[in-house]
C-alpha cells in the first residue's frame, strides 16, 4: 500500500506494502504511486514532494515475477510495463513540484530508478543501505530511466561500470560518487533536509530539461552536456570502444544484457530525454524477453531465495540452531568453515592434532578479518568478538556440549572413522532433542561407508563445503539412506545460519557436483586425445562460458587427484581400465607433471610469469589434421556435462531441478545464462538435445547418448 499525507505544504508518498515482503514495483504498486502522485500534481496547496518508505528498505525494485510472467509473451506487453514506468517517473521530473527521495533504506534497480527521477535525494546513514542498478545480474537492464539519467548525472565514465557491474554501494560511496545528493543520521532529520530542499528550491528544473518557450512546459533539451564529456568527446569515445572489447572479451557474447546497456548508453545520451527513455524501453524489451534473462531470473533469483529459504528442508522438523560448533582439522577447509560459522556467531571449537596446528587455522581467520577491515567490508569493533568464538583445540573433550560436529581431516577413511568414534560422544543435545549432528566434509568419501564408523548414522551427514569457503556460497549436503530428516534439518538450518545456500543429494560416488564436474575435465582431455589443438580446447571452455578451461582446471584439481579417483573407480567396477582421464593422468603423473602445485601440468608455471600450455603437450597428442569448429568443442563440452547432470537427476543422485541448477553454476561455474545443468535441455529444446546428443554419441562415443528416460519425456513435450 502506498501512504499518502501532507505535512506543512509538503505531500509524503510512503511505500509500505503489505502484499509482498518488500516494497517492490508491480501491477499493484504502480498505479497507487501514479495515483498518490497525482493527487500531490494537483492540489495547488502542495509544494513539494517527499518520497519516502515506512519499511526498512526504500523500494528493492521491480517485482520479477511480473517480468517473468510477460518474459514469453509479446515484446509489445513488456514494453508497456517499461512505458508506463518511464512515463509515471518523467512526469515526477516536470511536474515542477519540487520532488525528493527520502531513502530511509536499500534502493535498488527500479528503486533507485524513482530515486533519480526526484530533483533531489537524501540517504539516512544506515550500515545496511545499499544502492545501485542491479538489473544487469539477472539478466535486465534499468528500463525506468536508469541508463539515461544515471550517467547524465555523473558523467558516462562513472556510471557505466556501475550499471554494467550491477553494483550496490554503501551509502557514504554512493554519496561520493554522486548518486545520492545528501546523508543524514537520523530519519527526523532525513525529512528536515527533505523539508528544507523543498522550501529553497520551488522550482526545480533537471540540468538536462529546459521550459518550452512556446508551451511553458519543462521538455528535454536536445544539446544538453553530460558531465565528464559527451558521447562523442575523446573520453567518450575511448570508453565506448574500450568498453565494448572488454565486455565481449569478459562476456563472450553469452549474456546480451551488458553490450544492450552500452548500445543504451550510447544512443540515448546523444539525444534528448525523452527520445532517449524511448531508446531505453526498446533495448529493455529486447533483453526483458530474452531465454537468458528468464533464465537468470529463475534460477539465480527466485531459485535462489527458495533454496535459501529452505525449499529442501523437511518441513515437520522444528526449527534447530547450532550454538556450538566443533571442527575437527584446521587445515585449509576446517579453518574456513571455522571463519564462517564465528562470522555467523557461532562457538567454534578448532582440533587439530596440536595447539600449534589448531592455532595457524585461527590464524587464517585473522588474516581474512584484517583484510575485510582494511576494505572497509569488516567493523573493526567486531573483529576481536568474532575471534574470541573460535577455541583452538588439540584436546576432545573440548568439544563436549557441540550441537554439531563436522570433520575436515584428510581424506583417509581410516582416519576419519578413528576421529568420528573418537569425537561423537561429545555430541549433547544441548538444544536439540533428537542429539547432536556429525557431518563429515569429505570430496571422494562416499558417505555410507564414513557413516559405518558412527554410533548414530541417523544423525551423520555430508556437509560437503567448497574451497576457498569463506567465497564459495554453495553447501552440498549428503543424505544416506539411514539419515534422519532432522539431521537434515539441522545440516539446512546450520548452512543458513552462515549464509551459505545449501542444496540436497542422496549418497553416491563423487556425490552430484564432483561427479558432473568431472565431466568436464574428462570431455578437455577426450579432446586432447582426438587431437584438438589445446589452445582450441581452452577456448571452447571460456567461449562457452565456463570460468577456466578444462585443462587448466584439471591442473588447478591436480593429475595425481584425477589418477587416484579414477584408479579407486576401476577398483569398485565403474570405471574401464582403457578410460581415457585414467590413462592421461596416470601418464602426467608418470611424467611428473601433477599439475598447478608442481607446476607442471597441461601447462608450464614459470615463475613470476602467466602459465603457458606445455610445448610438448603436442608431441603427445598429435594435432589432427582437421580441427573442430569452436562451437563444436563448446558443445562437446558443454553436452557432456548435462547429461550427466540429467542422470544424476534421474538416478535421484540429486533430488530437485532446483538443486542440480543451482549446484552446478556455484559449485563448479556451469553457466548461468544457461539456467543450469538441467535446465539447459530446455534452454536449447529438448528435441534438439537429444538429436544433438545423439550424433555426438555416434561420432565421439556412447558417454553423450541420451536416456531413455529423456526420450520419454521428449515424446511427451515434457520440460525437464
Ligand atoms: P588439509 O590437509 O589442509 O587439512 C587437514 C587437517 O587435518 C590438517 O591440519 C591435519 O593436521 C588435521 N588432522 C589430521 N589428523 C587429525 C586428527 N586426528 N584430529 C584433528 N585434526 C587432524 O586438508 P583440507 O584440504 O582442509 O581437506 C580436509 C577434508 O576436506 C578432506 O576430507 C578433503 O577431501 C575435504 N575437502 C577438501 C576440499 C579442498 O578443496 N581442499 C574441498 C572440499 C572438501
Amino acid at each position: 500500500m502506498i501512504k499518502y499525507s501532507v505535512d506543512q505544504n509538503v505531500a509524503i508518498i510512503s511505500w509500505e506494502m503489505t502484499s509482498t515482503p518488500m516494497n517492490v514495483l508491480n501491477d499493484e504498486s504502480i498505479p497507487q504511486f501514479e495515483a498518490a502522485l497525482q493527487q500531490a500534481f494537483t492540489d495547488d496547496s502542495v509544494k513539494g514532494i517527499i518520497i519516502t518508505s515506512a519499511k526498512p528498505e526504500f523500494v528493492a525494485g521491480a517485482d520479477l515475477k511480473m517480468i517473468l510472467r510477460n518474459n514469453d509473451k509479446e515484446p509489445a506487453q513488456m514494453l508497456k510495463v517499461s512505458s508506463e514506468l518511464n512515463r509515471v517517473f518523467r512526469r515526477i521530473e516536470t511536474s515542477g513540484k519540487p520532488t525528493v527521495a527520502a531513502i530511509n533504506g536499500t534502493a535498488l534497480g527500479g528503486g533507485y530508478e524513482i530515486c533519480l527521477a526526484c530533483h533531489y535525494r537524501v540517504v539516512l546513514n544506515n550500515p545496511k543501505t545499499l544502492i545501485g542498478l542491479v538489473e544487469v545480474t539477472i539478466g535486465l537492464l534499468p528500463g525506468a530511466g536508469g541508463t539515461q539519467r544515471l550517467p547524465r548525472m555523473i558523467g558516462i565514465q562513472a556510471a557505466l561500470p556501475l550499471i554494467l557491474e550491477g553494483k550496490k554501494v554503501g551509502v557514504q560511496e554512493a554519496k561520493k560518487l554522486g548518486m545520492v545528493d545528501d546523508i543524514a543520521d537520523s530519519p527526523a532529520e532525513m525529512l528536515a533536509k527533505a523539508h528544507a530542499w523543498i522550501a529553497a528550491n520551488p522550482n526545480p528544473l533537471k540540468p538536462w530539461d529546459e521550459i518550452d518557450r512556446k508551451t511553458g512546459k519543462i521538455v528535454g533539451k536536445d544539446n544538453f552536456k553530460v558531465p565528464g564529456g559527451n558521447v562523442q568527446s575523446i573520453v567518450g569515445v575511448q570508453t565506448f570502444s574500450a568498453g565494448t572489447a572488454m565486455l565481449m572479451d569478459k562476456t563472450k557474447g553469452n549474456y546480451p544484457a551488458p553490450l544492450e546497456i552500452m548500445a543504451c548508453v550510447y544512443e540515448g545520451l546523444q539525444v534528448n530525454i525523452d527520445r532517449a527513455l524511448a531508446i531505453e524501453a526498446r533495448h529493455f524489451v529486447k533483453v526483458a524477453t530474452s531465454k537468458v534473462a528468464r533464465n537468470l531470473i529463475q534460477t539465480m533469483f527466485l531459485g535462489m531465495n527458495e533454496a535459501n529459504k529452505g525449499a529442501s528442508r523437511p518441513k515437520d522438523i522444528p526449527k534447530t540452531d547450532v550454538k556450538k560448533l566443533g571442527i575437527l582439522g584446521a587445515g585449509m577447509m576446517g579453518a574456513g568453515i571455522a571463519y564462517v560459522a564465528a562470522q555467523a556467531g557461532i562457538e567454534v571449537i578448532l582440533k587439530d592434532v596440536s595447539v600449534e596446528a589448531a592455532e595457524k587455522g585461527k590464524d587464517y581467520s585473522r588474516s581474512l578479518l584484517k583484510k575485510g577491515v582494511e576494505r572497509g567490508k569488516i567493523d573493526p569493533l567486531k573483529v576481536d568478538g568474532i575471534l574470541n568464538l573460535i577455541q583452538p583445540s588439540a584436546n576432545v573433550q573440548d568439544l563436549q556440549g557441540c550441537d554439531l560436529i563436522i570433520e575436515a581431516v584428510f581424506e583417509n577413511r581410516d582416519l576419519k572413522a578413528q576421529v568420528t568414534k573418537e569425537a561423537e560422544p561429545m555430541l549433547v543435545a544441548t538444544n536439540n532433542p533428537a542429539g547432536g549432528v556429525f557431518g563429515s566434509n569429505t570430496s571422494t568419501l562416499p558417505i555410507s561407508g564414513l557413516a559405518q564408523a558412527s554410533a548414530n548414522p541417523a544423525n551423520f551427514i555430508g556437509i560437503h563445503f567448497f574451497s576457498p569457503v569463506d567465497k564459495m556460497m554453495l553447501v552440498e549436503i549428503i543424505m544416506t539412506k539411514q539419515t534422519s530428516d532432522y539431521a537434515l534439518a539441522v545440516a539446512i538450518d546450520f548452512t543458513r545460519k552462515i549464509r551459505k545456500t545449501p542444496i540436497v543429494v542422496n549418497d553416491s560416488r563423487g556425490f552430484y557436483t564432483s561427479r558432473c564436474f568431472g565431466t568436464y575435465s574428462s570431455e578437455g582431455m577426450e579432446l586432447l586425445k582426438d587431437g584438438v589443438n589445446p589452445i582450441l580446447i581452452e577456448n571452447g571452455g571460456k567461449d562457452a562460458g565456463m570460468p577456466v578451461g578444462p585443462l587448466a582446471v584439471t591442473d588447478e584439481v591436480s593429475l595425481d587427484l584425477v589418477y587416484k579417483i579414477a584408479g579407486q573407480g576401476i577398483k569398485d567396477g565403474f570405471l574401464s581400465e582403457d578410460d581415457t582421464s585414467y590413462q592421461i593422468a596416470k601418464q602426467f603423473v608418470n611424467l611428473g607433471r601433477s599439475g598447478k602445485k608442481a607446476k607442471a601440468g597441461f601447462y608450464d608455471y614459470p615463475e613470476g610469469e602467466p602459465k603457458q600450455i606445455w610445448s610438448g603437450l603436442t608431441d603427445l597428442f598429435p594435432l589432427a589434421d582437421q580441427q573442430p569448429s569452436l562451437d563444436e568443442v563448446k558443445t562437446r563440452l558443454l553436452y557432456r556435462q548435462v547429461i550427466e547432470a540429467v542422470r544424476c537427476f534421474e538416478e535421484n543422485v540429486v533430488r530437485t531441478k532446483l538443486d542440480a541448477d543451482l549446484g552446478s553454476i556455484l559449485a563448479w561455474g556451469f553457466p548461468a545464462y544457461t539456467g543450469g545443468a538441467l535446465s539447459f535441455v530446455d534452454f536449447v529444446g529438448i528435441d534438439t538435445f537429444i538429436k544433438t546428443c545423439d550424433r555426438l554419441a555416434e561420432q565421439y562415443g556412447e558417454r553423450f547418448r541420451p536416456t531413455a528416460k529423456l526420450r520419454e519425456r521428449a515424446e511427451q513435450q515434457e520440460l525437464v
